[in-house]
């Protein structure tokens, strides 16, 4: 009979890590949350965690990491898997890939966690497979990641799409944005942190009708529009804790449809964009989904 496969799979972000060991998308073994401290300790317990379920489960076949970025997806250069240059405290050339391969010697697979959840919504969507979806997360930061012609999309580096130019709304112009490296992009005028920033207040503590709602959702609106502009994706996912406030996506879908202007067929109103901008198939759990398709398709391909 044959052995099961075992994947681990790690969505590493800004305040924790979750870790799983799975037999398939939908079937998580075992699964723990490491907080992000120092790398040291995060990496040794995660380590840790994995052996423990390597000694009951058996070996891993693959590992798959969603990972906050930026980071080095690039197999031919010399810092692949290495986080960048970060604001997270003590993580600028932390290596993910290299610990995990060479202590569970199995092929690591890694890939920025937008475009790793991007995967899994492509994936699982109750309509088949999309080969082609943009994954939008607004929460402290903006971050965005795709699949393109069913692969995640990567080049020069990959996505950063909550670093991105809007045009200043016109009831906002006194703000300056807070991104330490634009001031006034995407992510400096309509982020989780952005808000507080301006507002003093997150989104959902905002009374109904406060013109945060139609600001923030015009800066997103305008994402939209670009993102069906530039990639035509079948799907437009947006995540994360400000996009729980369900007004935002219809200011969204009006906004980007009324940028849209009809062109196309790609949206001519808000109503025929319902089934295109639309919040996860799998909610919180894209990520870790997302890791272990990236381990699966790191067990195929050995590498
Ligand atoms: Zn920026």
């Amino acid at each position: 009979m044959l052995t099961p496969q075992l994947y681990g799979a790690i969505e590493a972000g800004g305040t924790k890590f979750v870790c799983a060991a799975a037999r398939d998308v939908d079937d998580t073994v075992t699964e723990t949350r490491i907080p992000t401290t120092t790398p040291v300790r995060t990496l040794r317990d995660v380590t840790e965690f994995f052996a423990a379920a390597a000694a009951e489960l058996g070996r891993f076949d693959a590992f798959g990491i969603a990972s906050f970025g930026p980071v080095d997806l690039n197999r031919a250069s010399p810092t692949f898997g290495q986080i960048l240059a970060t604001p997270k405290a003590g993580w600028s050339h932390t290596d993910l890939v290299t610990p995990l391969a060479q202590r569970f010697e199995c092929p690591v697979r890694i890939d920025t966690d937008v475009n790793a959840a991007a995967l899994a919504e492509a994936s699982r969507g109750s309509d088949g497979f999309f080969s082609t979806l943009v994954y939008v997360t607004v929460g402290t930061g903006i971050g965005g990641g795709a699949i393109v012609n069913g692969e995640t999309l990567r080049g020069l580096l990959h996505p950063e799409m909550g670093h991105t130019r809007v045009v200043r709304d016109a009831r906002d112009i006194d703000f300056p944005g807070i991104c330490p490296f634009h001031g006034d992009c995407l992510e400096g005028l309509a982020s989780g942190s952005a808000i507080v920033a301006r507002y003093g207040s997150t989104l959902d503590r905002l009374p109904e009708g406060h013109e945060a709602f139609a600001i923030v959702g015009n800066y997103l609106g305008q994402l939209a529009a670009n993102a069906i502009l530039m990639l035509s994706p079948q799907r437009l996912v947006f995540s994360g804790g400000v996009m729980k406030n369900a007004a935002l996506f219809r200011t969204i879908r009006a906004t980007a449809a009324s940028l849209l202007g009809g062109y196309a067929n790609m949206g001519t109103t808000a109503a025929s964009l319902e089934q295109i901008i639309v919040a996860p198939n799998l909610g919180d759990r894209s990520g870790l989904v997302g890791a272990i398709t990236l381990a699966k398709s790191a067990a195929r391909n050995k590498s």
